[in-house]
C-alpha cells in the first residue's frame, strides 16, 4: 500500500523494512502493536519487545521521515556526507547497570563511546573545565557515523537481529502525523484506530503506545490549530480513571524550547574548527545569559569538512518561540512557511552570538558555511514526568514510553530507554 514507508536507500536497516512480511493471520492495517512515534522511547519499545521473546506485529508511526525523534540526524538528499545531529549529538548514562539494549547496540556497531572532549565556556568567554549540566556525567555514547544510527540498531533488533522471537514484522511509517485517536470494544476486543488529518485509516491495533506526548496535550491545539486534544476526547468518552490521570497529567507538562542555528562547513573552513580540543562546549549560566547559547558541538564530516551546532539556551528559544526552520518535518508537514525574514533574523542572532562567544582569538569563522534553523518547542520535559503507576492502562490497551516518564534518566535518552525497558516487561504479560 502507498502509505507504508518508502526504503531509504542510504542505510541498509530500511531496505529490511520491504523483505519482511506480516503474519498471514493479520491484515495488513491491522497490527497487534501500534507506536506513536520513532524516537528513542518507541524504537527501544519495540526492540525490548523483541528481545522479551515478543513476535506479534509492531507498526510505528512518525512525523520524521526516518527514525530519531529528538536524537535524529538531519540528512540531505543531494549531499550523503552532510549528516547533522540537530537535535541530541550524544547521550550518557548516569546510572546503573545500564539499559539492556546499550550491549547489543554496542556489539552490532550501532552506538560506540563519545569521542572528543567536553569543555565549558564561562561568562568572560573562558574555555575552561567541564560542569554538571545533567547530560555529561557518567558514560557517554554517540550513534555510530551519526545519532540517528541509535535509532536504526533499537529498530534493526526489532526486526529480528538479537531475539529469541526469530525474523519478526516491525514496520516504520515515516512522514506521518496521526490526527485522531478512537478506540472501540471491550476487554480482548478493544481495537485502536488511527486516522491522519484528511480521516484515512492509517491502522488498527489491539494495543497502544504513544512515546510522545503530543496527542495529549494543549499544544497539539496551539501548533496544529486542532480543536481538541486527541487523547483527552478518548479519556472522556471512555472514562477510564487511570487513562484520565495520565492524560491529565501529560496535558499538564511543561517544557523548555530550543533553537538551533546548524552550520555545514566546506572543508578549509572547518579546519580551525576541528583544530579545537574540544567537541561539545557547555555553556555555563553567565555565558549562556550573556550569548544565549546552551551548548556548542562541532560534529566532524567525511572529507574534512565539518557540522557545527549552536543549541540556545532556553530564554533565547523562548523569545523566538514562533520562528520554526522551514526545513524542518513539522514544517514541510504542514506545509506552512515561516517568514523567510524571521527565520534569517533569528539564525542572524544566534550566528552573531557563536561569533561573540568564541571571539577570543580562536580563529573560528563561520564564513562560507551553509545556515538552517531546528527550533524544537518541546525539548526538554520539565519534571516531574509520568509516574509509572500510569504507565500502562490495561483497562484501554494503551502504554507510556518516552523521556517524559519520571524515574531515571527522565528528560534525557536514557530515560527514554529505561522507561521502554519497563514498560516492555509489562506488556510482555499483556500483549
Ligand atoms: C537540542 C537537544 C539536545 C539534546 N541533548 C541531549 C543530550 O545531550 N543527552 C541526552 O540524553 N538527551 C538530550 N536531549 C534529549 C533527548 O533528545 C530526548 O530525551 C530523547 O530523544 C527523547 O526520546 P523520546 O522517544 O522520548 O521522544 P522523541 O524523540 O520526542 O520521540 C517522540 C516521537 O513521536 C513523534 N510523534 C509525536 N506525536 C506524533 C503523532 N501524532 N504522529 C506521529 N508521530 C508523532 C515525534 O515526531 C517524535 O519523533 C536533547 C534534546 C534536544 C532537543
Amino acid at each position: 500500500p502507498r502509505h507504508w514507508a518508502a526504503p531509504r536507500p542510504c542505510r541498509e536497516s530500511f531496505s529490511m523494512v520491504a523483505a519482511l512480511r506480516p503474519p498471514v493471520s493479520l491484515q495488513p492495517r491491522c497490527v497487534d502493536l501500534a507506536i506513536i512515534g520513532a524516537g528513542v522511547g518507541g524504537c527501544a519499545l519495540a526492540a525490548s519487545l523483541r528481545r522479551e521473546g515478543f513476535g506479534g506485529a509492531i507498526r510505528l508511526l512518525e512525523i520524521g521521515r526516518g527514525p530519531g525523534g529528538r536524537s535524529a540526524t538531519r540528512r540531505s538528499r543531494q549531499d550523503p556526507d552532510l549528516l547533522i545531529n540537530h537535535g541530541a549529538p550524544c547521550f550518557n548514562l548516569r546510572s546503573s547497570p545500564s539499559p539492556q539494549l546499550i550491549a547489543p547496540l554496542a556489539a552490532a556497531g550501532w552506538i560506540r563511546p563519545f569521542e572528543g572532549a567536553i569543555r565549558s565556556l564561562d561568562g568572560n568567554g573562558e574555555i575552561v573545565d567541564p560542569i554538571d549540566d545533567g547530560f555529561s556525567e557518567g558514560a557517554i555514547w554517540q550513534g555510530h557515523g551519526s545519532m540517528d544510527a541509535l535509532c536504526e540498531g533499537l529498530l534493526a533488533i526489532a526486526r529480528g537481529g538479537e531475539t529469541t522471537a526469530g525474523e519478526a514484522w516491525c514496520e516504520l511509517q515515516g512522514g506521518t502525523l496521526v490526527r485522531q485517536l478512537k478506540l472501540r470494544g471491550e476487554g480482548s476486543a478493544l481495537r485502536w484506530s488511527l486516522r491522519d488529518g484528511s480521516g484515512e485509516l492509517l491502522c488498527e491495533a489491539r494495543w497502544l503506545v504513544l512515546s510522545g506526548s503530543l496527542l495529549a496535550h494543549p499544544r497539539a491545539q496551539s501548533v496544529f490549530g486542532w480543536p481538541e486534544v486527541p487523547l483527552q476526547v478518548v479519556a472522556e468518552e471512555r472514562g477510564d480513571p487511570q487513562l484520565l490521570a495520565a492524560q491529565r497529567h501529560l496535558a499538564g507538562m511543561s517544557a523548555r524550547a530550543s533553537a538551533n542555528l546548524l552550520l555545514s562547513l566546506p572543508a578549509e573552513a572547518a579546519q580551525p574548527w576541528l583544530a579545537q580540543p574540544w567537541r561539545l562546549l557547555q555553556c555555563q549560566e553567565p555565558a549562556q545569559q550573556r550569548w544565549g547559547l546552551r551548548r556548542i558541538s562541532i560534529q566532524p564530516l567525511a572529507c574534512d569538512r565539518a557540522a557545527v551546532v549552536a543549541e540556545s539556551s532556553a530564554a533565547f528559544a523562548e523569545r523566538h518561540l514562533q520562528v520554526y526552520g522551514s526545513r524542518s518535518s513539522a514544517a514541510q508537514l504542514l506545509g506552512a512557511k515561516p517568514p523567510a525574514e524571521a527565520e534569517a533574523a533569528v539564525l542572524g542572532a544566534l550566528e552573531q552570538a557563536l561569533s561573540e562567544a568564541l571571539a577570543a582569538g580562536l580563529n573560528l569563522s563561520t564564513r562560507d558555511s551553509d545556515r538552517q534553523l531546528m527550533r524544537w518547542g518541546a525539548a526538554f520535559p520539565d519534571p516531574p514526568g509520568l509516574p509509572e503507576s500510569l504507565r500502562l492502562c490495561p483497562q484501554s490497551a494503551l502504554g507510556f514510553c518516552g523521556d517524559a516518564l519520571a524515574g531515571e534518566g527522565f528528560g534525557r535518552i536514557e530515560g527514554a530507554l529505561r522507561s521502554a525497558e519497563a514498560l516492555a516487561t509489562q506488556l510482555k504479560s499483556v500483549l
